[in-house]
Order: structure tokens, then C-alpha cells, then sequence
């Protein structure tokens, strides 16, 4: 029982999954040598690996009343003797409850911080994303650029097409954005369809590359309704962060280098003075 409720109380101080199986192996060493370490969960697209695994390998399967929660894996390189397996079958369960909740949180988290349409951050998000980007742009003095992407006529798409319709094209336009920057984690929604994309560590010459590259798949959409091609095309901002710039003028810049894209007839690319 005392390794139980020691094991229990070491686990209730995070709740974040990572920290969380870390202390597990902690812990679990102190009472069993072992050497490898993971959890996965499929459903939950969640593989935490804790340290390598070696030959023979115990694997449990987590459960709540309700629902299962992946699967542990343990492994040694000596083999595991029937007491060791009696001993891990009966303490293991210590970790589920604590895992679901830290899980929960994490799910809790990330739906806080995104659009609930498209997926893409919300302005939450993209705040604390260029809060952080900024520290790291001035500490190793690198290139950061801010795409600001605004659909063009996106009233006519709705007025023509339907909200619905005008939904789904949103959501195409967010998949483009992240296949072509291949991260979620860089494409926020400013706000109705106007879009935010962070591209650290780039220089203007290839933000331009990108937004060009974006320009020219969004136009590409084959998007249709009742054999209609809707036509999407958006026109786009680049802003360069500049030494100690606040957030607020970073995106003014480029707001205003969409506005110049607009004027000059939409569908097209234009760069911050
Ligand atoms: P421009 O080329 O000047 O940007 O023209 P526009 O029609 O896109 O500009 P405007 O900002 O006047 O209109 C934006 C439209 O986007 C109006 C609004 O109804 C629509 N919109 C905003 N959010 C959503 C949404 O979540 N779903 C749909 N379907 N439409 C949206
Ligand atoms: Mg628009
Ligand atoms: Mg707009």
C-alpha cells in the first residue's frame, strides 16, 4: 500500500503527459531496475518515448471504467521474473488516472487555443506564438518574417455560394496553408478570413518564395458547387520583424502590405516598408 500511495503522490505533481512518464520511470526504478520506456495512444495520436528499449519487453494495456488509454511499454535487458511481472500487473494501474487527466488538460488546452472551424491557432495562440518567436528571433539575432493572408471577395463566395460553402472553402484554404508550411503551429485565424501566418528563421527572400508559392495554390483550389468553380485567390502582406518592434506595429505592417496587394488589383503579394 505505502508504494502505492507514494507512487500516487509522486504522479499528481504535473500535468503535462511527458513530465509525467518521466516521473514514472523515476519512480519505478527506485523499485525495479529497468531499462526501456514508452507509451502510446493510438486514438489520442499520442507516442511518448522515455528511454530505449531493450530486449525483452512487458507490455500493459492502460483502462479507465470508460475508455481505454493506450499501452505502456517496459522493457530490460535481463528477462523479467515472474514476482517482477506480479509486482509491475499490480502497481501499474497507479498511472492511469493521473495520464487521463494530464491528457484531458492537454485536450483542453490545444482546443482552447484553436479556431474551432479550421483548426488553425486563434489569436490566443498567435500571441503567445509571437511572444515566444520574438525571444528567439533577438536571442540568435535570426530573420522572422509575418504573412498576413486576407481571401479576396470572400463576400461574393458566400452571397454566390452559401455560408456553408464559404466555411468549407476556409478549410480548404487552412489545409493549403499548412501543407505548404508543413506546420499547423505557424498558421493562425486573424479573424473572418483573414489569416496569419509566422515563418521564423526566414529570410525576406524566401517569405516571399512561400507567400508567392501559397498565392498560387490558393488560386489553384478546384473548389466547385453544382458544377460552379468558386474562385478563390487571396492577396498577401509580408512583414520582416525589426529590432524591437511590438507585436501590435509587426502586424500593422503587414496588414497594411495585404491593403497594398488589394489595391493593386487582389491576388497578388506585397512586402512591408
Ligand atoms: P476583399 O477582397 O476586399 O477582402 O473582399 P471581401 O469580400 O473578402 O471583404 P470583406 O472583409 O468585406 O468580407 C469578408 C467576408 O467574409 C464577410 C464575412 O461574411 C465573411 N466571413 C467572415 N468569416 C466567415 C466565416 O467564418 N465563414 C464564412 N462563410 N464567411 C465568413
Ligand atoms: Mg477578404
Ligand atoms: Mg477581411
Amino acid at each position: 500500500m505505502k508504494i502505492r500511495l507514494r507512487l500516487a503522490e509522486a504522479l499528481q505533481t504535473t500535468l503535462d503527459p511527458e513530465e509525467l512518464l518521466n516521473i514514472f520511470y523515476a519512480e519505478i526504478q527506485q523499485l525495479l531496475p529497468i531499462d526501456g520506456l514508452s507509451y502510446h495512444h493510438d486514438i489520442a495520436d499520442v507516442n511518448i518515448h522515455v528511454a530505449d528499449h531493450a530486449e525483452h519487453l512487458f507490455s500493459y494495456n492502460l483502462v479507465t471504467s470508460k475508455e481505454l488509454l493506450g499501452e505502456l511499454k517496459i522493457s530490460r535487458s535481463t528477462p523479467f521474473l515472474a514476482k517482477e511481472l506480479d509486482f509491475l500487473n499490480s502497481h501499474l494501474d497507479v498511472i492511469v488516472y493521473p495520464l487521463r487527466n494530464a491528457l484531458n488538460y492537454r485536450d483542453a488546452v490545444n482546443a482552447s487555443m484553436r479556431d474551432p472551424l479550421t483548426g488553425a491557432g486563434n489569436r490566443i495562440a498567435l500571441t503567445n506564438a509571437l511572444h515566444h518567436e520574438i525571444e528567439i528571433t533577438k536571442r540568435y539575432n535570426q530573420p522572422m518574417a509575418v504573412l498576413m493572408l486576407d481571401m479576396d471577395n470572400f463576400k461574393y463566395i458566400n452571397d454566390m455560394f452559401g455560408h456553408s460553402q464559404g466555411d468549407d472553402v476556409l478549410i480548404s484554404v487552412v489545409e493549403t496553408m499548412i501543407e505548404d508550411v508543413r506546420t499547423s503551429d505557424a498558421v493562425f485565424r486573424y479573424g473572418g478570413e483573414e489569416f496569419v501566418i509566422l515563418l521564423n528563421n526566414t529570410t525576406l527572400e524566401r517569405a516571399t518564395f512561400i507567400a508567392e508559392r501559397l498565392r498560387s495554390k490558393i488560386e489553384a483550389l478546384t473548389l466547385e458547387e453544382d458544377g460552379l468553380r468558386i474562385i478563390t485567390t487571396s492577396s498577401i502582406g509580408i512583414a520582416m520583424m525589426e529590432p524591437d518592434e511590438t507585436i501590435s506595429r509587426l502586424l500593422m505592417r503587414a496588414d497594411k502590405a495585404m491593403y497594398q496587394a488589394k489595391e493593386s488589383g487582389r491576388n497578388q503579394v506585397r512586402v512591408a516598408t
